[in-house]
């Protein structure tokens, strides 16, 4: 298997869109597992109550699971809640139950509410760069955000450098991301100077539709060199394989979502070293 160069220091990714349905979570957890196959180590961390990237990767989620919810509430350690993807070698998880859409009016009281998942991150031994944390170091992680802008979000566009925002490629696509982008001024100004809107990756693209060529060559224009080349093509292998408990890179490695998946994840490692 092919082996790319590791970052120097981890690189923490916030997958969001407000909008549901866009992508998010299926291109958290096939990127994650992409990387993995390019010989990074890769942390998922589920932030959506709902635990669709905790499904998809096949990670135990019941309701009492050591989850997302102690670490932002509780203060647990997140070397603590994870667990490794049965899937994919190098890939660990920390699962969202249910508890968590609890957790947005729970933090309201607690102090400094929004770093709670930056400091949990901080304090992680295999965060850092590789002298810092060690080869088993996590080379990226990846927090897969829940459909709004709330407490759960934000906590995560303070814990990470860079955002990925997927982009279903249909006719509402650039709607709501004003909003998205607003927060993301909001958070840079005030909470978080670093954050960088570093990756744009088109879903569901459909290249037999005018309409997918026109969304994708518009959002191509807004965005310009943050859109990652590699469109995810619209196909039911990709919307299959959660229910085999698997991701597309291992359910149908040689489907085009499989491949494209692959493709963007080489386009973010060698982007990151430029
Ligand atoms: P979000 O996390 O933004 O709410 P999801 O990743 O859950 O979005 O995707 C929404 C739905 O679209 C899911 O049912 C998923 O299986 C499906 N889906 C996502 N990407 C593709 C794709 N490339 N081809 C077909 N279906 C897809
Ligand atoms: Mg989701």
């Amino acid at each position: 298997q092919e082996q790319l160069p590791r970052p120097a220091a981890t690189r923490v990714f916030v997958v969001a869109n407000q909008k549901g349905g866009v992508g998010k979570t299926t291109s958290t957890v096939n990127i994650a597992a992409a990387l993995t196959q390019l010989g990074q180590r890769v942390l998922v961390i589920d932030l959506d109550p709902q635990g669709n990237a905790s499904t998809a990767l096949n990670i135990p989620h019941h309701q009492g699971t050591p989850s997302t919810y102690e670490v932002l509430v509780d203060g647990a350690a997140i070397v603590d809640v994870a667990q490794p993807c049965p899937d994919a070698a190098g890939l660990w998880v920390v699962p969202a139950t249910i508890d968590l859409a609890g957790a947005e009016i729970e933090l309201v009281s607690v102090v400094a509410r929004e770093q709670r998942l930056k400091r949990a991150l901080d304090a992680h031994p295999k965060v850092g760069t590789l002298e810092e944390a060690g080869s088993d170091r996590f080379d990226y992680v990846f927090i897969d955000c829940p459909p709004s802008l709330g407490l759960l979000t934000l906590n995560a566009l303070v814990a990470g450098a860079e955002m990925l925002i997927p982009i279903q490629a249909e006719y509402y696509a650039l709607e709501g991301l004003g909003q998205l982008l607003s927060t993301v001024d909001m958070v840079r100004a005030h909470l978080n100077p670093d954050l960088d809107v570093s990756t744009i990756l088109l879903t569901m693209y459909d290249a037999r539709t005018r309409l997918a060529a026109g969304v994708a060559a518009e959002v191509r224009e807004h965005f310009g060199a943050q859109v990652i080349k590699s469109a995810i093509p619209r196909s039911v292998r990709v919307s299959e394989a959660p229910s085999y408990g698997q991701t597309v890179m291992t359910y149908d490695p040689g489907s085009p979502g499989a491949l494209s998946y692959l493709e963007a994840a080489r386009e973010i490692i060698t982007r990151g070293a430029l």
